[in-house]
């Protein structure tokens, strides 16, 4: 069609924007740059006032309020200094994206002109008008406040645009009466249950002041590029992110990259201005080519304090979506773009350590060392099988149901791969170190160190939701467009009770006399009997898999509406409120917030597959239709035989498109009751069939259709043009 022609002409001519950087200019000296960082502060703060902010920063406190004025004063002489005309509260909704409040620095003086305000209780606490943010019931609406307020842990930063730039706060977002209506909020207070229980269990191993324990991240995106031209001309990309029609590309076909040229040089020269915004922003990335399928990347930023982390993961998405727009292409940041293509994951790394104790999930030098590692790793183990079902809710999206447990992203069943030889050193463990497995001995606990284990294992099991890598867990199944606050807030509440039981079992032993190594021993003997079933160094691809998971009684939570209720058991109730990281109705409104979410997603989908097959795809198919139908009168009023064999192909999904495109029609106009539950099933069950229903009769349209006819660019076109 004139349309996609235009698409494939626009690429051709696309004229790749000036390089944005001098050759000159070392990475280290952008670096940071847009940050409001310590050093930042130690220059521009008297000596007082940034010993509190370093003080608040380390403790995790509130900024003290008689600081607050002058650490504003300093944060908006440096953010002028930089060009910033608006300051903004950013904060992170239940929508997994993050939302910006912005305001002037300007205020009418009252005599016509105006002078640049920005008051400490401006920076502590701002006050969007947060109505339309899902709150899951926890606020009425005609008390719809919401307050943000700064996370001092989290530093300020300038975001550059040729209009003038913008300060920008990170912050938390609570409701008028202190209930959490973000994802800020919940991470810190995760982070401090796990850091209060870890430092129990370290007072055992005699680290009396370990400091500051938290928890660390390094989250892997994976991303496709489209080019702009294409992305524009397909509405399912633009507003769901994800295509929801396309026929498969040939198989084995030979792509012709003379054609349109290919051009590695352009994603690169996206790839390194994107790195240097991120630069800027204090963000260390470091990008590479993920060659898994046709233009699909990755980009994996340094790990960061967990908190820090996230919110650098949320404006990492944002500066690549603009950056790539800056260079013609588009970011997609969807779980499945493209249907039997591969999706997209973000493999969260996360490990517990700092302060003087350095990397807990380091086995360590000597046997003491040892012990306390494993200590460690046997709390992950036994959390993540009691507590499967969280992990799996906190990864559940409609838009990631459509890679896990595809094959190529981990089942939704969460299991724990440890590598061969540190299952064997549990094994050992279990066997009470008297016995050797696998012919390797024994290990007794205070006596024993470990046998080195690779950091880097070649024989890595991509196939596992939740592995071992050597001096980190590496959790596999988040999707890659969501926030990883979720399964970070999830992943340090269920350690932290899995810390608070070992805590509790250790001082229980030693109070009855038991000696330190032989507790430690008995304990790990206890964890991997009774939790070792989560443990499977296997392919978790495989069918045998889904059975023998389900003898060993693990969950395959299969959808997104499957996994949500476990976030409302009654012991996922009482496990995040006994540890203060949700109360029992914040917790109540993010499954009701994901199951609108869930609802909301899928109905726009539908409406969109309602709106390309019946407008765009199924006028093109009776336009040939017709095309083929004149051909053949045309044929026998001429007497010759006429072949309507190409007709009837044509005629066939044709007819399929038509009475689905009106089932889905009807579909999309039913009003389901039962509330969000209601909803979300309604989507489930029936609005996702209905659509696949008007996808195959589409895709198999486009497998005839003649070429010049078709509305829509191709997968072929999409994924192998850039
Ligand atoms: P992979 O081989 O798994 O693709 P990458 O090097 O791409 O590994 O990414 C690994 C991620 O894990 C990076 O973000 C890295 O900073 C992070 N990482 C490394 N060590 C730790 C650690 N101790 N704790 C948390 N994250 C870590
Ligand atoms: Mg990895």
């Amino acid at each position: 069609s004139a349309a996609r022609l235009d698409a494939i002409n626009a690429v051709k001519s696309f004229v790749p924007p000036a390089p944005s950087f001098a050759p000159s200019e070392a990475p280290g000296e952008i670096f940071g740059q847009n940050v409001f960082s310590r050093d930042v502060m130690q220059a521009r703060l008297p000596k007082a006032v940034f010993r509190s902010v370093m003080a608040t920063i380390e403790g995790g406190a509130p900024l003290d309020p008689s600081v607050a004025d002058a650490v504003a004063s300093a944060m908006k002489d440096w953010a002028m200094d930089k060009g910033a005309t608006h300051y903004a509260h950013v904060f992170y909704p239940l929508t997994n994206r993050s939302a910006e409040k912005h305001d002037s620095f300007l205020e009418p003086d009252g005599e016509g002109s105006s002078i640049a305000e920005f008051a400490g209780k401006t920076l502590v606490q701002g006050e969007p008008d947060a109505s339309s943010f899902p709150n899951g019931g926890l606020r009425s609406t005609y008390q719809a406040r919401g307050y943000t307020a700064w996370d001092v842990t989290s530093p300020a930063y300038i975001l550059e645009n040729a209009n003038g730039n913008t300060l920008c706060i990170p912050t938390v977002f609570v409701s008028f009466t202190g209930e959490a209506l973000d994802l800020k909020a919940p991470l810190l207070r995760s982070q401090r249950a796990m850091a209060d229980q870890a430092k129990r269990v370290l007072a055992l191993f005699g680290h009396i002041e370990p400091g500051n324990i938290v928890s660390f991240a390094g989250p892997e995106q994976e991303y496709f590029l489209v080019d702009r031209s294409f992305s524009l001309s397909r509405p399912d990309l633009l507003n769901c992110g994800r295509t929801l029609f396309g026929a498969k590309p040939p198989k084995g076909q030979e792509f012709d990259d003379h054609y349109f040229g290919a051009i590695p040089d352009r994603v690169l020269a996206f790839m390194l201005d994107a790195e240097r915004e991120l630069f800027k922003l204090g963000i260390p990335a470091k990008t590479r080519h993920n060659e898994v399928a046709p233009n699909q990347f990755e980009i994996a930023p340094m790990f960061e304090q967990a908190n820090l982390a996230a919110d650098h993961q949320q404006l990492l998405m944002v500066t690549m979506r603009k950056v790539a727009q800056r260079h013609g292409m588009e970011v997609l940041f969807h779980e499945k773009p493209f249907a039997g293509v591969n999706g997209s994951g973000k493999h969260v790394n996360f490990s517990y350590g700092g302060g003087n104790v350095g990397n807990l999930l380091l086995p360590g030098d000597t046997p003491h060392e040892n012990a306390q590692f494993l200590v460690f790793c046997a709390a992950i183990i036994r959390a993540v099988h009691l507590h499967g079902g969280l992990l799996r809710a906190s990864v559940a999206s409609s838009t990631n149901d459509h890679r896990l447990g595809a094959n190529e992203a981990p089942p939704a069943i969460i299991s724990i791969f440890l590598g061969d030889q540190l299952a064997d050193v549990f094994d050992q463990v279990a066997k009470g170190g008297a016995t050797s497995s696998k012919e390797k001995g024994t290990l007794t606990i205070g006596v024993d160190t470990l046998p080195v284990l690779p950091t880097d294992p070649g024989d890595r099991n991509r196939t596992s939701p939740f592995a071992f890598t050597g001096n980190r867990f590496e959790f596999r199944a988040p999707g890659s467009l969501q926030s990883i606050a979720p399964p970070m807030i999830t992943i340090n509440t269920i350690v932290a009770e899995s810390l608070d039981y070992v805590a509790n079992e250790l001082e229980a032993k030693l109070a009855a006399g038991d000696e330190f190594n032989h507790a430690v021993q008995k304990l790990l003997e206890q964890i991997v009997t009774d939790h070792g079933a989560v443990i499977f160094n296997g392919d978790g691809y495989s069918d045998e898999w889904q059975v023998e998971a389900a003898a060993r009684g693990l969950k395959n939570l299969k959808t997104t509406l499957d996994a949500l209720p476990e976030l409302i058991t009654p012991e996922s109730l009482a496990l995040f409120s006994k540890y203060g990281v949700l109360s029992e109705q914040e917790s109540h409104s993010r499954f009701e917030v994901a199951l609108e979410q869930y609802a909301l997603s899928v109905g726009v989908e539908a409406k969109l597959a309602l709106e390309i097959g019946g407008t765009i795809i199924l006028p093109a198919a009776v336009r040939y239709q017709t095309e083929l139908a004149q051909n053949v009168a045309a044929l026998k009023a001429a007497g010759v035989e006429a072949d309507t064999s190409l007709l009837e192909a044509v005629s066939t999904p044709l007819a399929a498109l038509r009475t689905s495109v009106a089932a889905l029609r009807s579909a999309v106009a039913a009003h389901p009751d039962g509330g969000s539950a209601g909803h979300a099933l309604y989507a489930r069950d029936t609005l996702l069939p209905a659509m696949a229903a008007v996808r195959a009769a589409a895709d198999e349209l486009e497998t005839v259709v003649a070429d010049d006819l078709w509305p829509l660019p191709t997968y072929q076109e999409m994924l192998f043009i850039l």
